[in-house]
């Protein structure tokens, strides 16, 4: 077996793994103007995606232009996901040459896709030989096992009847409300570990929820308006439920509100339906019609709403509201990456609206709501592979936490971008 690593190698986004030429892991976009792809175009003859994250599924639809039919393996919460994050990609650069794929492509997803429940092993056609079942490829065998970090995304592990190769995708090891950490440590010779918080320990997730909420709640007293932007899939239906198990009452906006509906249709892969039903019964869905947003900014109201670097979105809508009133308050609830609009707020209190570079007078807080393992729990997880070789990928210091399992006595190394690797 080997691997070639396309993207997502010593860097966040467009994560891509291409195993024997043959099955490749994930196929993912990097959010910037223009959005960025994996480093070729390869032609596989199946797919297995990880999660519904653009920087894991965006670019899946690619794959299936012109008479390139390859299977498309993924749970149905990703499946579903996949359509959402594509069509999305479609409104902002569809008329864009630099758009890779078009509805048409998206459409034969249909066609090709299969899904797949945790814990239930699958065989894939391919092999070495790269030519599908009939090329001499004998084939793997797949499970996916629940990874913990969104509804649906799982850790792959990947049998050719020789290695066992455990690509984990993102994953969190502790519950959130929304969905349970991951459990599963199947045995493998390789795996393939993502590494976004190797330099971070996150603050207990009960003292984070504590915080948001008295936020929340002090700055409604006092007369304000929060706004919370929040990433769509993930971070907006566990800040509902953040929002609901303190009785808070949200407004909620954006892509947020399509991804809820979507993940309640899918109560298996939910660590409690029960609690994400109560929390959507009692938030308001906002449609945005006749200045509903300009009534809700001045209605002392919490809103949770997309983009969660502010980037877009109707956060857009709220903003230039409450900007200018102290009372009010901004809580950041997720990592804001170099160069958005959300780290700019983050460090210099200003922000580009229409055009124009704006102070913002109210107050901004932010709150590590992180849906990812940090440095003890990335340790805690690789504990079960000390005899495995160990590839970093997934991180802005991939080579560091690197060199660190390696002092650990690990067998690990940080494979660059297009490195491929004998296994
Ligand atoms: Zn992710």
């Amino acid at each position: 077996m080997d691997v070639e690593f396309l993207g997502g190698a010593r860097e966040v986004g467009r994560s891509a793994v291409l195993v024997d030429g043959s099955l490749l892991l994930d196929y993912g976009l990097l959010t910037a103007d223009p959005p960025q792809y994996p480093i070729r175009d390869p032609e596989p003859d199946a797919v297995v995606v990880s999660h519904g994250h653009l920087d894991h599924v965006g670019a899946v639809p690619a794959l299936l232009k012109g008479d390139r039919r390859p299977a498309v393996h993924w749970t149905p919460p990703t499946a579903d996901l996949a359509r959402v994050l594509a069509r999305d990609t479609l409104k902002l650069h569809g008329n864009s040459p630099l758009c890779p794929f078009s509805e048409e492509h998206v459409a034969r997803l249909g066609e090709v896709e299969v899904r797949h429940g945790y814990g239930e092993s699958f065989p894939v056609a391919g092999g070495v030989d790269g030519g599908g079942s009939d090329a001499g490829g004998t084939g793997y065998e797949v499970t996916l096992f629940n990874a913990g970090h969104v509804p649906g995304s799982a850790h792959v592990l990947v049998d050719d009847g020789d290695t066992r190769l455990l690509y984990t995708g993102d994953f969190h090891t502790d519950d959130q409300r929304l969905v349970s950490g991951t459990r599963a440590r199947p045995d493998a010779d390789v795996v393939i570990c993502e590494s976004t918080y190797a330099d971070v320990t996150h603050e207990e997730r009960a003292a984070v929820e504590t915080r948001w909420a008295d936020r929340v709640r002090t700055t409604i007293w006092e007369g304000g308006t929060v706004v919370a932007p929040a990433f769509a899939i993930g971070r907006t239906q566990e800040l509902m439920l953040v929002a609901d198990a303190n009785d808070l009452t949200p407004y909620v906006d954006g892509m947020g509100k399509e991804v809820t509906r979507l993940v309640r249709r899918h109560p298996e892969f939910l660590r409690d339906p029960e609690a994400l039903r109560r929390a959507k019964g009692a938030a308001r869905f906002v449609t945005g019609r006749d200045g509903q947003r300009e009534r809700i900014a001045a209605d002392n109201a919490l809103v949770i709403t997309t983009s969660g670097m502010l980037a877009g979105g109707p956060v857009h809508s709220y903003l230039p509201e409450i900007r200018t009133n102290p009372t009010n308050a901004v809580t950041l609830t997720g990592y804001q990456v170099e160069g958005t609009p959300g780290r700019e707020l983050q460090e210099h209190g200003r922000l580009e609206l229409n055009g124009r570079v704006r102070p913002v007078s109210a107050r901004v807080d932010s709150f590590d709501f992180s849906a990812h393992a940090d440095r003890e729990g990335l340790e805690s997880f690789l504990d079960d592979y000390r005899d495995s070789r160990v590839l970093v990928n997934h991180g802005d210091r991939c080579v560091a936490f690197a060199e660190d399992l390696r002092a650990d006595r690990f067998k690990a190394s940080a494979p660059e971008l297009g490195e491929r690797i004998e296994l």
